[in-house]
């Protein structure tokens, strides 16, 4: 079989009464417009019978694979996990209780066509909890934007659509799938948003409170740090090492004139601040150093270049 064009990445957590109708509206949707496409579903450590239904349903259509995690590892990981299993050119992911609507994928794909590596879908109206979601959502996405430089309106929504190349190239941590939009501009994607329908959840319960907000502004001060340090953590180390020491220099400086006049400058606060400046601006330095050692270590361990290319024109690259 040759590979699909598409694959559909859906991550299930005790969904069991959703499974059928998501299977067969993603089928509905895709079928007619007669490309290859794939539904990966993973399983995280349900407890509910999603595993079985799956399992069986897996069986049952050629179309579906079903990806069993051991225990529940939380969405980013399962929709790592289906990152690293798809196979298509094209990866959508959608949420796995019918709030994102299928019908959405083929204007995503066509979008993403147009020339993009990422289409994040924006859920204009969305259909949640006032107080403890879109409260709490409004202002993540607004701290998100001002700290990674990316304009979205919705970070949040799981149906987006990648090109394959853009995911191979991302490591997902923590509760980092809202970042992607985020980590794929570091990795200089061209990223747009397109509006999508959402629906209230019909069957089951939300698996996130308000707790997730603050794991997400944790999360948040990572990027944040990646976005900055990634290549040069010297640059911001380094500065801060040289002001702290150069003013605690300075201090010391005038307290040695000081003594020098005869003054006693034993009990003076301003030689604490003087060695502290001192002490704090070496460490920092130091800091900047290992950290460049550490990030070296990062990429070539990897085999990530700082560098990402987008295509190469001519030359003895091309394959007859
Ligand atoms: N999910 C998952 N593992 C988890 C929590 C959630 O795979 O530990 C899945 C869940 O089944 C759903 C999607 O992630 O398909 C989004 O979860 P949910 O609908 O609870 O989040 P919300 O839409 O309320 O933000
Ligand atoms: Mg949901």
């Amino acid at each position: 079989m040759s590979p699909p064009d598409l694959s559909i990445v859906v991550p299930i957590y005790n969904e069991v009464e959703s499974l059928n109708l998501l299977i067969d509206g993603i089928a509905q949707t895709l079928r007619p417009a007669g490309r290859a496409y794939e539904i990966l579903c993973v399983d995280d450590g349900s407890q509910d019978g999603s595993t079985e239904l799956l399992r069986q349903l897996a069986q049952e259509r050629d179309d579906l694979r079903a990806i069993v995690l051991r225990r529940n590892y939380g969405q980013t990981a399962a929709l790592a996990a289906g990152f690293h299993q798809a196979r298509g050119q094209v990866i959508i992911t959608l949420d796995g209780d019918l709030q994102n609507d299928p019908a959405d994928i083929p204007r995503l794909v066509a979008r993403l066509e147009e020339g993009y590596d990422l289409v994040s879908g924006w859920r204009k109206a969305r259909q949640d909890a006032a107080l403890t979601r879109l409260l709490p959502s409004r202002i993540a996405n607004w701290l998100i934007g001002r700290v990674t430089g990316v304009k979205l309106h919705d970070y949040g929504c799981t149906l987006k659509a990648y090109r394959r190349e853009l995911v191979a190239d991302m490591n997902l941590y923590g509760e980092l799938h809202r970042f992607l939009p985020a980590l794929a501009f570091i990795e200089g994607a061209r990223i747009t948003e397109l509006p999508v329908h959402h629906h209230a959840r019909q069957f089951g319960q939300s698996k996130y409170g308000l707790g997730r907000t603050f794991r997400v502004i944790l999360d948040l001060l990572t990027i944040a740090f990646m976005k900055t340090f990634l290549t040069r953590p010297m640059h911001g180390f380094g500065v801060a090492g040289l002001v702290c020491t150069l003013a605690g220099f300075l201090v010391g400086v005038y307290l040695v004139l000081l003594k020098l006049t005869g003054a006693s400058i034993g009990q003076r606060p301003l030689l604490l601040l003087a060695v502290l400046l001192v002490i704090l601006g070496v460490q920092l330095f130091c800091f900047g150093l290992l950290a460049e050692l550490l990030i070296r270590t990062y990429h070539e361990s990897q085999g990530r270049p700082i560098y990402r290319i987008r295509e190469i024109v001519g030359g003895s690259t091309a394959q007859g």
